[in-house]
């Protein structure tokens, strides 16, 4: 008698021909992780229970329910890795890394396992590539992450993902909020679910991570830990911001963000796919990539005062990005010049041919004409910039970049770059492949 088997609910086969995706996300990692120093660490798919429960914090979602636990023959309690960092610092712990080398960055690549409710973008057994950095807490690091996430997506050609920021302070701006979180939550204790009731009482915190229906509103509404931090972590984070800007890398403040894992210090983030044109089937993606510091958590598995900083990238929800096409949205141009009839108009012809010449994608309107269609022409062939090529820009030496993809009102949608400087700056902006 023959029996038939199906895998197992919430696990996936990746086969061809979608592996090949797979293979390209895990091929542009590897090299680019690389390029920024980061090597990879291979850990068991089991660790001892504790392990979790300790830093990834009992009043989490992860350990209160979305663990696979089960005691070994031997009888220890043993579950499958539910993420990536707690397994990470076990080991820089155990291995004594911290005495060998003064800043260490590692990176890692493989399945974890959540018993979650399944739905498009939420499996129980996905893939995170996720990086680490031990060692230093300065705002280079927190930044080096972010940019290394930033440039990954970059080079993938994801499209729509926005970087969104906040700080959770050091320890020194918890009493209080967690205060003021209590005194804005507590009214509302009696409508609220056994599970939300539960983490109000033991960790007021998790509560603006709680996707219970009936919060949303007050969750809006709730104190925001950037209003308490402490002198020192608004000076980094004011310098997190800086850096940022300097990369032209965009952000959100997302005054809300806090995380699932209770270890977090100072700068959080995530980045979150938000399509421009509105809901689709990929809108379930939410959150591709999670990250901060942790500066508490190497001393509280039992190693030495170290603080640490990184992310875990979905790998699922990337694919599903990739292949949904909306990729060959991101093949337009770098730059689009915009230009005036009259003399300076061959001027920026030129201009244009020598930066393909040179390697870039750039590109002009052959119709010339009034700048609003030519800035509508460069909006709907891709392009990520747009400048004009006027009397007064060239004179000044400075071009005005507009970023296409931003909305009018955020702080980056234009940035000033030195004529004599431009194609150093397409050399740090431009998609690699696109540059000699
Ligand atoms: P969410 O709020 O979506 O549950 P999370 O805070 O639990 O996310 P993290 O633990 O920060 O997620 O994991 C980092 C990334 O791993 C997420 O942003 C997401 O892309 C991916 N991820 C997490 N859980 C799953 C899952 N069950 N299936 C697929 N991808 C997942
Ligand atoms: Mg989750």
């Amino acid at each position: 008698m023959s029996q038939k088997f199906a895998g197992v609910k919430g696990m996936n086969d990746l086969l061809p021909p979608q592996i090949a995706t797979w293979q390209r996300v895990e091929a542009t990692a590897r090299a680019l992780f690389a390029c920024y120093g980061y090597q990879e660490i291979r850990t068991p798919i089991v660790e001892d229970t504790a392990l979790f429960v300790r830093s990834v914090g009992e009043v989490t979602d992860i350990v209160k329910k979305e663990m696979y636990t089960f005691d070994d023959k031997g009888g220890r309690s043993i579950t499958l890795r539910p993420e990536g960092t707690a397994p990470a610092a076990r080991a820089y712990i155990e291995h004594g890394i911290a005495n060998t080398e003064p800043v260490s960055r590692w990176f890692y690549l493989g399945p974890m396992f959540r018993y979650e409710r399944m739905k498009t973008g939420r499996y129980r057994q996905f893939y995170q590539l996720g990086a680490e950095a031990y060692g230093s807490g300065d705002a280079s690091m927190d930044v080096e992450v972010i940019a290394l996430a930033w440039e990954f997506f970059r080079r993938l050609g994801v499209p729509d993902v926005v970087l969104h920021l906040n700080s959770l302070g050091d320890g020194s701006a918890r009493p209080a909020y967690v205060e003021a979180l209590k005194a804005h939550f507590a009214p509302l204790t009696a409508s609220m679910s056994e599970d939300a009731k539960q983490t109000f009482e033991r960790n007021p915190m998790r509560l603006l991570d709680s996707k219970e229906e009936g919060l949303a509103d007050p969750i809006a509404k709730a104190p925001a830990i950037l209003d308490f931090l402490d002198e020192a972590s608004r000076k980094h984070f004011e310098e997190v911001q800086r850096l940022l800007a300097k990369l032209s890398i965009p952000w959100t403040l997302d005054r809300r963000l806090v995380r699932g894992l209770d270890y977090y210090t100072r700068t959080t983030f995530e980045f979150i796919y938000q399509p421009k044109s509105g809901d689709s089937a990929l809108s379930t993606a939410g959150t591709v990539c999670g990250g901060g510091r942790y500066d508490g958590l190497v001393h509280e598995l039992g190693g030495p005062e170290k603080p640490a900083v990184g992310f875990a990238m979905g790998l699922d929800r990337l694919v599903m990005l990739l292949e949904a096409g909306n990729a060959a949205q991101v093949a337009g141009p770098t730059l689009f010049i915009g230009t005036f009839d009259g003399p300076l108009r061959e001027d920026a012809v030129a201009r244009v041919m020598r930066l393909r010449n040179a390697g870039y994608h750039v590109d002009f309107d052959p119709r010339g004409g009034k700048l609003k269609r030519q800035i509508e022409r460069a909006a709907k062939v891709g392009a990520r910039y747009f400048t004009t090529w006027g009397e007064k820009e060239v004179q000044a030496g400075k071009l005005e970049f507009k970023a296409l993809a931003l909305p009018d009102d955020h702080p980056q949608k234009t940035t000033t770059v030195e004529l004599a400087g431009l194609e150093a700056w397409l050399a740090l902006n431009a998609p690699p492949g696109k540059a000699s």
